[in-house]
């Protein structure tokens, strides 16, 4: 196949070309043109992939947990995957305190520039602290009881409820586990048709992804441009180090905590990861939504990484609405820059802080744009530091959540693969065969699991 023609080459040449066309659009005051004619086709694209995220969770979970024959199969991949969800998020936030704090970003904030900012964005920060008041005056059990819908329709009805889909597609599977095999077996057929259909439908949304993220990428360059591009300039000179923090921070995370992880576990060429897992990265990039993307990264899994179909419904739809690594990371260097910027010191006892809200925030934070900043609100005010703040790097946020989301999602791909290989659950990905786990490390999860 010529490479034109292969997927993820075909978003490439949409996503520059997009960027391309919001650059140009903006210098020639063309928003109106670029919101009326260009937008929407992004916004059919992002909605085409939303439509098929709840009926996706649900069918592949219940059947993943029903086709793992039994519940202890059931406890050791779940206790298995949340471990690893956790180690690597923890990594990521000690990725992120590091560079913030060797490269100290905040100390580079001229104070005039600081001030400005903090006028400018003064209504937007009204808008997300009440968001995150609301989120914190909950108990501290509420998480829990928020998993738990009252209604099922309700909570497939909205999107921001992911997890309760999670909850019930699980609860379902394990209940047909345990009802007789020839009661069980028309559910499970119907769901198994209902999965195929799904794959069908997603792989038929991909044929439009290279127009959608070219209508998505037109339309972020010329908003955020709004202000005119001298503006952009000088908020990149002011906060440009910052960018560059978390930047940094998420590429390290990226190539060179999940890549070691690959090896140590999986040994796939990782030429073969990145090329695979390429097409949901390229959509992240572009929708700055991990839960919009779900359906392209389980395509992604299953077709050119070789991760069995049992695995990737259970890790994937899962790791979309708990793990974020790329969120959790920013989180950290954001706080610390945030602190700095503002005069304050933040102690060892403060960090400390920071790590442990950072991972429980990044786990109640949806895979929505933008949804990483409420939960910085709160991350701040563990800490005593003004919420206030948010305003300083409220401006180039977009940018730095596109790369986030990737790195998301870029998560939950590597622990699919790993979970897979220890399972001995990874069979041929589109080119080359990829070795499952050495035996030893296999038994190592197994017992690090309790299983
Ligand atoms: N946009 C991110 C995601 O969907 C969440 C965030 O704002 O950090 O993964």
């Amino acid at each position: 196949m010529p490479w034109y023609k292969k997927l993820h080459w075909q978003i490439i040449i949409g996503l520059v070309l997009g960027l391309l066309f919001g650059i140009v659009a903006a210098v020639n005051g063309w928003s109106g043109f670029t919101s009326d004619w260009i937008a929407p086709w992004g916004t059919i694209f992002i909605n085409l992939l939303k439509l098929i995220a709840v009926p996706l969770i649900l069918a592949s979970l219940i059947t993943g947990v029903a086709s793992l024959s039994d519940l202890s199969k059931l406890s050791r991949i779940g206790g298995k995957t949340i471990a690893i969800y956790l180690g690597t998020t923890l990594l990521a936030l000690t990725i992120g305190l590091t560079v913030v704090n060797v490269m100290q970003p905040g100390k580079t904030v001229p104070p005039d520039m600081r001030d400005r900012l903090q006028q400018a964005y003064e209504g937007d920060v009204a808008a997300r602290t009440q968001a995150a008041q609301a989120a914190r005056e909950r108990g501290p059990l509420q998480p829990i009881v928020d998993m738990v819908p009252d209604n099922f329709f309700s909570a497939a009805a909205d999107n921001g409820n992911m997890l309760q889909v999670v909850f019930v597609a699980i609860l379902f599977g394990i209940g047909l586990l345990m009802i007789p095999p020839e009661k069980a077996r028309p559910v499970q057929a119907f769901f198994d048709g209902f999965n195929v259909l799904i794959i069908r439908v997603v792989e038929l949304i991909m044929l439009v992804a290279p127009v959608g993220v070219f209508a998505l990428m037109a339309d972020t360059i010329t908003s955020i441009a709004r202000g005119g591009l001298g503006e952009i300039l000088e908020l990149l000179a002011a906060l440009g180090y910052y960018c560059i923090a978390v930047l940094l921070g998420l590429f390290i995370h990226m190539l060179v905590v999940y890549p070691s992880l690959l090896k140590l576990f999986v040994r796939m060429p990782l030429r073969t990861f990145f090329t695979g897992i390429a097409p949901a990265q390229l959509v992240a990039f572009s929708t700055s939504s991990s839960g919009a993307t779900l359906p392209v990264t389980m395509e992604c899994a299953e077709k050119n990484l070789g991760v069995s179909e049992e695995v990737s419904s259970f890790v994937l739809p899962l790791g979309a609405t708990i793990n974020m690594d790329g969120t959790a990371l920013y989180q950290a260097v954001a706080a610390v820059f945030i602190a700095q910027a503002l005069g304050l010191g933040l102690d060892l006892a403060a960090q400390l802080t920071i790590v442990f809200t950072a991972l429980l925030a990044s786990i109640g934070t949806a895979g929505v744009p933008g949804a990483g900043i409420v939960m910085l609100v709160i991350i701040l005010e563990s800490v005593g530091v003004p919420s206030a703040g948010i305003a300083l790097i409220l401006g180039v946020d977009r940018i730095l959540d596109m790369v986030r989301t990737v790195t998301n999602v870029t998560g939950d791909a590597t622990v699919a693969t790993i979970v897979a290989a220890t399972e001995n659950q990874l069979g041929r990905p589109a080119e080359g065969g990829v070795p499952a786990a050495p035996a030893v490390v296999r038994d190592a999860l197994a017992d690090a699991s309790g299983s």
